[in-house]
C-alpha cells in the first residue's frame, strides 16, 4: 500500500517510510491510497469472533501487504492483551471502555502497535552502525506514558521523553520516570511547549540527525492512529451480540487531535455499519464551529478539566478534510455537506462537565472521568428514539482521581496497575529549556 500526503506536495511514501518518518517531506499527514471495504461474510461473523480475531482482521486489511501474515499477528496479539468491553450505563447507552491496557489510556494500544511496527521494519539493519532508531516525544502527561510503556523493552529502539517539572501530576510521572531500559526521562525546567520546542528543534538539527537516527510518536503517525480502529470493530460486535441492530449505533468519541475519531471513521469507510458519529468536545470547539460555519479557525488551546482534549488546532483535522474531499476533489461546501451528515458535534464547559460526572454517578453509580463525561453528556443531549448511543471512555478516572473525587464527593480506588508504578523509583535527567545543553547531551549518547 502506497501512502499520500494531505498536503499533495510529497511524494508517494510506502508504509515503512509513513512510520518511521512521520509526518510527509511537505509537512502533510500521510493518508492510505485505498480502504478497502471488509467483506460481507466478516460483519455477519463478527459477533462470534474475539477482540483479537477482529483486530487481527482489521489489521490485515490495513496492513497485510507491507507486514506478513505471522508478523502481523505476533503484533496484533502483543498489542492487545487486554479487553475493551462495552458497559451498559442506562438504557440505551453504553460506555466503551478504553482503559484497561498497561497506563489505563487508550493511547496504549496505538503507541504499542507503533513500537512494534517500527521494530518490525528495522529488524534487517538491527545491530548494524547508527541503526538504533531515537524516539523523542514531549507529553503534557498521558502521551508520555502511553509511549514510554508501549515503546519498553523494544530493541532497537531509544526514547526519550521529555515532560515539564513540576507540571504532570504524580500519578503521571512514574509512569515515565520508573521504567529503566530504553526508556529515559527528561525533565525540563519550562511548561509543556518548552518541551515541544526542544523536540522540534532537535528534529531540525543537521548535525544532531548525522550523529543519530531521530524519529517521533506522535498521534500523526499512521502506525499510533490506525490500530484504534480495532476498538470500534469490537464495539459493533459486542452490541450486536447483544441483540442491538447496528445500524441504530450511534458512536460518541470525546476528542482532541481528532485521531481517534479519525480511527472510527476509516472503520466506517471499511464498511462497519454505525450510523453517525458525534465527536464531543470540551471548551476547545474549534471542530464544533467547523461544523456549524463550514470555516475552520484554529485557536490557541484553553486549559480545561479534560486536559487531554485541550488542543486548539486539532492536527488530524486535516485527515478528516481530506478523506471526505475525496483528495480535494470535491468543493468546500460539498465536503462539509458530506461531514456534517455523518457527524455531529457538541462542546461543554467545565461546569458542565462537572455537573454532568455529578448526575451519572447519583443516577447509575458509573464513575465517569472528565473526559468520558463530555461523550455520555452528547448522548444523553442528541440521541433519537430508536437509536443505541456509545461513549468512549478514554481514560480510567483514577488517573484523575483528585478532580473526580473533588467533583463526586467519593475516594475512588487506585487501581493496582497504577499502585506498582508508584513504588518504583524516579529515576530522571535534570535538563535546562535551551536547546544548546539538550544538543550536548544528546550528542554524547
Ligand atoms: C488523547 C486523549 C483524548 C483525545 O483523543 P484524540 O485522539 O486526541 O482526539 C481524549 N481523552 C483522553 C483521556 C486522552 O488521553
Amino acid at each position: 500500500m502506497k501512502y499520500y500526503s494531505t498536503n499533495g506536495k510529497a511524494p508517494m511514501a510506502d508504509l515503512e517510510k509513513a512510520v518511521v518518518k512521520g509526518l510527509a517531506e511537505d509537512k502533510g499527514l500521510y493518508m492510505p491510497e485505498r480502504i478497502v471495504k471488509l467483506p460481507k461474510a466478516f460483519f455477519d461473523d463478527m459477533p462470534k469472533m474475539t477482540f483479537l480475531d477482529i483486530a487481527y482482521n482489521v489489521a490485515a486489511n490495513f496492513f497485510g501487504e507491507d507486514v506478513d501474515m505471522d508478523g502481523l499477528q505476533e503484533l496484533v496479539y502483543d498489542t492487545l492483551r487486554f479487553d475493551c468491553p462495552v458497559v451498559k450505563v442506562e438504557e440505551n447507552i453504553y460506555s466503551l471502555e478504553l482503559f484497561h491496557g498497561p497506563t489505563l489510556a487508550f493511547k496504549d494500544v496505538g503507541a504499542r502497535f507503533m513500537a512494534r511496527l517500527l521494530q518490525y521494519f528495522t529488524k534487517s539493519t538491527r545491530g548494524k552502525e547508527n541503526s538504533l532508531i531515537n524516539v523523542l516525544v514531549a507529553t503534557s502527561g498521558d502521551t508520555g506514558s502511553a509511549v514510554a510503556n508501549g515503546f519498553l523493552g523494544v530493541e532497537g529502539i531509544h526514547v526519550y521523553v521529555l515532560y515539564p517539572k513540576g507540571k504532570v501530576s504524580p500519578i503521571q510521572e512514574c509512569q515515565f520516570t520508573t521504567l529503566g531500559k530504553n526508556i529515559t526521562a527528561i525533565e525540563v525546567d519550562g511548561v509543556f511547549d518548552d518541551c515541544q520546542a526542544l523536540v522540534k528543534a532537535a528534529f531540525m538539527d543537521e548535525e544532531l540527525n548525522r550523529h543519530m537516527r531521530l524519529t517521533s510518536a506522535n498521534s500523526i503517525n499512521v502506525a499510533r492512529f490506525l490500530p484504534q480502529a480495532f476498538y470500534y470493530f469490537n464495539a459493533v460486535a459486542r452490541l450486536s451480540a447483544l441483540g442491538h441492530q447496528t445500524s441504530d449505533i450511534v458512536m460518541c468519541v470525546p476528542s482532541g487531535n481528532f485521531g481517534n475519531i479519525c480511527s472510527a471513521l476509516f472503520g466506517h469507510q471499511m464498511g462497519l455499519p454505525i450510523k453517525r458519529f458525534i465527536a464531543a468536545n470540551n471548551a476547545n470547539d474549534v471542530f464544533y464551529q467547523y461544523l456549524q460555519t463550514g470555516k475552520y479557525n484554529p485557536k490557541a488551546s484553553i486549559q480545561t478539566l479534560a486536559n487531554a482534549m485541550d488542543v486548539g488546532d486539532p492536527s488530524n483535522f486535516a485527515r478528516i478534510l481530506n478523506l471526505y474531499s475525496e483528495n480535494g476533489k470535491l468543493s468546500a461546501e460539498e465536503t462539509h455537506q458530506r461531514i456534517t451528515s455523518l457527524i455531529s458535534g457538541a462542546t461543554y464547559s467545565d461546569e458542565q462537565i462537572a455537573e454532568t460526572m455529578r448526575q451519572c454517578y447519583a443516577d447509575t453509580g458509573y464513575v465517569l472521568d472528565p473526559h468520558g463525561a463530555c461523550g455520555y453528556r452528547a448522548l444523553k443531549e442528541n440521541l433519537q428514539p430508536g437509536e443505541v448511543g456509545v461513549f468512549c471512555e478514554t481514560a480510567h478516572p483514577a488517573k484523575f482521581k483528585e478532580k473526580v473525587d473533588q467533583i463526586l464527593g467519593t475516594d475512588i480506588a487506585i487501581p493496582e496497575r497504577l499502585q506498582a508504578f508508584m513504588k518504583g523509583e524516579k529515576q530522571s535527567v535534570p535538563m535546562s529549556k535551551d536547546f544548546s545543553s539538550f544538543k550536548s547531551y544528546l550528542m554524547k549518547q
